[in-house]
């Protein structure tokens, strides 16, 4: 039977990282996902899925030394943040420049990150990458866990990581203690033509269907809309005819980038708010969307995933057992709070710019005037967002600070 020291479920972009950051520990790593390995090239107008990724997350990706070749492909540096209320005059903006930065974050397709990703690792002997299999069985032995793949191959390894999506089979395998609550909310996704250029600036709009974000392409004039809103309105708006889905979705962005025109399908992808109470038990470890899941309104579950992969890869460091439960403790003590911290936050926004009650209306206009007109709390949250404060592992921090 192979043996492996670490294997890691799920090439999604957070196990992808989590192996380039042990990759060069000389530790035997196994990746295993069901899905196809990713292709080379860019993906036309874009690739549907598209992340906003902060500071912390490129300095994981500069540490790994595949930011140049990401940015090579295709990437798209926004320095203004421009959020606004359906119901009361509360506007509020952000700029890199308030925080002495160049940009506040990049938008990337995921395409791009996961085939840079890839070629890292495809460059490493002591990296094993084994798609379109999946594990079916897991057995713990007195050293370790043995796996069972749906090829029929077994495999022992002493620390089993779950990166495999909100929906874990090795949190369900392990027994590991999860919640989930759908958020009733559906989010709908397309690339979208706009009439104005975008102004390398994120946009967002809080409507009570639910937030409405424009996130800037490479191109000036091209946007990928996320639409967060009741399940039943995704529906809608994923079948209405073209020239009507243009139009509600300019009329709800009040026409701040005149006319919009669809550039490919609208796909859909149903919210749940998931989240792990225990993130580890003896050998092993959820990481990523496996761990927490959250709404996408502030475009914050990669980030917080990459900053899982980047602890936990150090905790790793220099155990001499990395299935040891003493160590993946350290883990879940270091992230599980932030993310925690993350999930209730964007539960609260949900909320409360959902509601057209009076005194959250009021509350809300409230809280962006005193966000807006405070320079200390207005830095507090572009700074958090941004992945520049916080308990940060060391390769997620710019070099003069680590
Ligand atoms: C509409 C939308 C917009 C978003 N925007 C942002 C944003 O702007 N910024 C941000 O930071 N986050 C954003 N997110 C969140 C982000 O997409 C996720 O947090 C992130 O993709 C999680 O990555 P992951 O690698 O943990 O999981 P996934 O991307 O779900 O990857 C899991 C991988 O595991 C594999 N897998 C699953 N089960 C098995 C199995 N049993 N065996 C083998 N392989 C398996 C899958 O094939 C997949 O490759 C957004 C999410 C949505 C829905």
């Amino acid at each position: 039977m192979p043996h492996t020291h670490i294997t890691i479920i799920g090439g999604g972009i957070v196990g992808l990282a989590l192996a380039g950051l042990l990759a060069n520990t000389g530790r035997h790593i196994t990746l295993i996902d069901h899905g196809h390995p990713p292709t080379a090239g860019l993906k036309i107008p874009y690739d549907l899925r598209v992340a906003a990724i902060n500071h912390a997350s490129e300095c994981i990706f500069k540490s790994l030394g595949v930011w140049d070749a990401i940015t090579a492909l295709r990437v798209s540096a926004y320095q203004k943040m421009h959020v606004w209320d359906e119901n009361s005059p509360a506007r509020i903006g952000f700029d890199c420049a308030d925080v002495g930065r160049n940009h506040l974050g990049h938008i990337i397709e995921y395409s791009v990150i996961r085939q840079v990703l890839y070629q890292y690792l495809a460059g490493h002997k002591n990296i094993h990458l084994c798609y379109e299999t999946k594990p079916i069985a897991l057995q713990e032995i007195q050293d370790g866990m043995v796996l069972t793949l749906e090829n029929g191959e077994y495999l022992h390894t002493k620390l089993l990581v779950g990166a495999d999506g909100g929906n874990s089979w090795v949190a369900q395998e392990a027994g590991l203690i999860t919640r989930s609550k759908p958020y009733q909310h559906s989010a709908l996704v397309t690339t979208l033509k706009t009439e104005k250029s975008h102004k390398h600036t994120a946009w967002q709009r809080f409507l009570t269907q639910g937030p409405l974000a424009f996130l800037p392409l490479a191109g000036t004039h091209q946007i990928s809309v996320v639409w967060s809103t009741a399940s039943e309105h995704t529906s809608h708006l994923a079948t209405l005819p073209e020239i009507d889905f243009n139009e509600t979705i300019a009329r709800a962005f009040e026409y701040q980038l005149g006319e919009v025109s669809v550039q490919d399908q609208r796909i859909v992808f149903p919210l749940t708010e998931h989240r792990a109470i225990e993130y580890t038990r003896s050998r092993i470890a959820l990481i990523g969307d496996a761990a927490h899941t959250i709404h996408p309104l502030a475009g914050q579950g990669m980030n917080l995933g990459l900053l899982d992969a980047a602890a936990l890869a150090q905790v790793l460091m220099d155990a001499q057992d990395p299935g040891k439960l003493a160590i993946l403790r350290r883990y879940e003590r270091w992230r599980k709070g932030d993310n925690e911290l993350m999930l209730k936050a964007m539960s609260g926004f949900k909320q409360l710019f959902g509601s057209t009650s009076a005194l959250h209306i009021h509350a809300r206009s409230l809280g962006f005037l005193l966000t807006d007109k405070l320079p200390f709390v207005k830095n507090y949250f572009i700074e958090r967002a941004m992945g520049l404060s916080g308990d940060l592992p060391m390769c997620a921090k710019e070099p003069e600070f680590s």
